[in-house]
């Protein structure tokens, strides 16, 4: 399917009501678990860092589960509804949440990783939930000034749209935003997403384009690394976050639905090349297994997943 037909096809969406806000005494670290009503923030320590599960919106997806992931089977839907019982709602139903994570590092620098939605306004708004984002951050005490680094999976509409303001302003002052520069080269030079996100960070010099594999950050043996896992997009990137033998990897949309989890042989029908979609989704998950990674996924209605847990 191409971008074009993609945007045809979500706009016109229903926008359900937003992800519950949270009270103004949230508090750090594990206690947040708690006090975010439906578990809109939940957090993990890796190493050194402190990942942190922001979910920007939740909603109901624009189109039945049957169309969008049209080869999966009867098994792979019982298998999938119970490895994740909130993505199914009444009838063919996919519910799905959209998720940014926070890596808060050493010494307070943050990295975020995808943003979200957005705003009322943002292009993602017009076929999913606005999101609350800032809510978010402002209860887990993670200051915007902090965030040095924004790390966008991909520029779809969903996962970058709290990284400017509606009128073209950058929400964080103080960041690099790093994008896969095949990512960026897909984009039409008059496409909205060019328009929106990239012009912006450009006038501003704050994007950052970088190609494979590349370390982002690192402190105290424990590294964030940004790792290509194309297919859903072409410059698709994932974050892989390791240290002290633990190992998260922040996934992006290399799976938007636990029937990938479950059977990643299960193609979804807006990914730009599905073949190799398929084979990222399978070489991600046995290297997860094998080496004991947790996946941090964007759409799935809980935050952290141990595929190497039976
Ligand atoms: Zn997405």
């Amino acid at each position: 399917m191409t971008g074009v037909q993609r945007r045809t096809f979500l706009w016109g969406a229903v926008a359900a009501g937003a992800g519950a806000l949270l009270p103004a005494t949230a508090l750090p670290g594990a206690a947040l678990a708690e006090a975010s009503p439906g578990g809109a923030i939940t957090s993990r320590s890796v190493g050194a860092f402190d990942v942190v599960a922001l979910r920007d919106s939740t909603d109901t997806f624009p189109a039945t589960r049957t169309e969008m992931f049209p080869d999966a089977t009867d098994a792979d839907w019982r298998r999938a509804r119970r490895a994740d019982p909130g993505a199914f709602g009444p009838g063919l139903a996919w519910k799905l949440d959209f998720r940014c994570y926070a890596v808060r590092r050493p010494g307070g620098r943050i990295a975020l990783v995808d943003a979200g939605v957005g705003p009322a306004g943002s292009p993602g708004s017009t076929w999913a939930a606005p999101g609350v984002l800032p809510d978010l951050l402002a209860a887990a005490h993670l200051d915007v000034a902090d965030v040095d680094l924004v790390v966008l999976t991909h520029v779809h509409e969903d996962h970058m749209g709290w990284s400017v303001s509606t009128d073209g302003v950058p929400t964080f002052p103080n960041a690099r935003y790093v994008v896969q520069r095949t990512e960026v080269a897909r984009l039409a030079e008059n496409s909205p997403m060019r328009d929106y996100l990239i012009v912006p960070l450009q006038r501003t010099g704050q994007l950052h384009e970088i190609s494979g594999e590349v370390r982002l950050a690192g402190a105290r043996g424990s590294r964030l690394t940004a790792i290509p896992t194309p297919g859903h997009t072409v410059g698709h990137q994932s974050v892989l976050v390791d240290g002290h033998g633990r190992r998260m990897m922040i996934t992006g949309d290399v799976l938007v639905h636990a029937v990938q989890l479950v059977n990643p042989d299960v193609r979804y029908a807006l990914e730009a090349d599905q073949a190799v979609a398929a084979e990222t989704r399978r070489t991600l998950l046995a290297d997860a297994r094998r080496r004991r990674t947790t996946l941090a996924t964007a759409h799935l209605t809980s935050p952290f997943t141990d595929p190497y847990r039976p």
